[in-house]
């Protein structure tokens, strides 16, 4: 069995077969989904996230500001999030960081909105999600002065960053997930930062509808297909497939508590 840490399928790709790719899901194995509504606060992204959760054994949510959106962050959304956190089946608040790559809001905006989520977070005893881009110094610093002394930390999720970003994150307590990008070609040096990674912190995720993994490339993404990037890591690991399934499954229950 398999979880999907971190996917994206209460989206407009997904509605006109959203529950057929969560029935696909199932018969591939997969038992839960952590399903993260992303999304201005204010137009009813994060509610859509919520319901589809309560209609789904094996959704779960998460909720929180991306930092692409982290111009549209208010006290009204802050307060929006810490209403629907309180909600059934949301075990995390995010996906929420910094994204330099694409600057889709300004860097001081992220940065402050950053540390407002995850002081939130913290006011909510909820784990969070981190989304961080070209922006690994700033996003441990952040992490260092806000998170000191906490037991219940994260999740970066989607890693993409370097030997030393994933090592100072497992020092401060984090989990590490991996997606699709595991899987492809050019990633040798992903997968050598992959094998450092101590299989107690390990995850494994689609990101869907994107960074579909090899052999699905140029398809879209689906929760379905975190099989190839348990593969990949087996592989790395030197386990066996079942294996990595099973214990990245035991990994999520416990450091999400379900
Ligand atoms: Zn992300
Ligand atoms: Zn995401």
């Amino acid at each position: 069995m398999f979880i999907d840490s971190h996917a994206h399928i209460d989206g407009p790709e997904f509605d006109g077969d959203r529950d057929e790719i969560i029935e696909r899901a199932k018969a591939a194995g997969i038992s839960t989904i952590l399903n993260v509504g992303t999304g201005d606060p204010h137009s009813g992204a994060f509610e859509r996230a919520v319901a589809l959760g309560q209609k789904h054994d094996s959704v779960y949510t998460a909720i929180g500001t991306h930092p692409h959106d982290a111009r549209h962050y208010d006290d009204n959304a802050e307060e929006k999030i810490k209403t629907l956190v309180k909600s059934d089946r949301v075990l995390a608040w995010g996906e929420i960081g910094l994204d330099f790559h694409y600057d889709n809001s300004p860097r001081d905006v992220q940065v402050a909105v950053f540390r407002r989520q995850l002081r939130a977070a913290r006011e909510c005893d909820l784990p969070v999600v981190i989304h961080t881009r070209e922006a690994e110094t700033e996003t441990i610093e952040i992490l260092k002065s806000e998170y000191d002394g906490t037991e219940r930390r994260g999740v970066f999720h989607c890693f993409s960053g370097s030997k030393d970003l994933a090592q100072r994150a497992i020092e401060l307590g984090f989990m590490i997930s991996f997606s699709g990008i595991v899987t492809f070609k050019k990633a040798d040096e992903l997968r050598a930062v992959a094998r450092e990674v101590p299989l107690d912190r390990l995850l494994i995720e689609t990101d869907c509808p994107y960074l579909t993994p090899i052999p699905y490339r140029g398809k879209r993404n689906e929760p379905a297909y975190v099989v190839e990037v348990a593969r990949c890591l087996a592989g790395i690991h030197g386990v066996d497939i079942e294996e990595m399934g099973r214990l990245t499954s035991d990994n999520f229950r416990r450091f999400f508590k379900i």
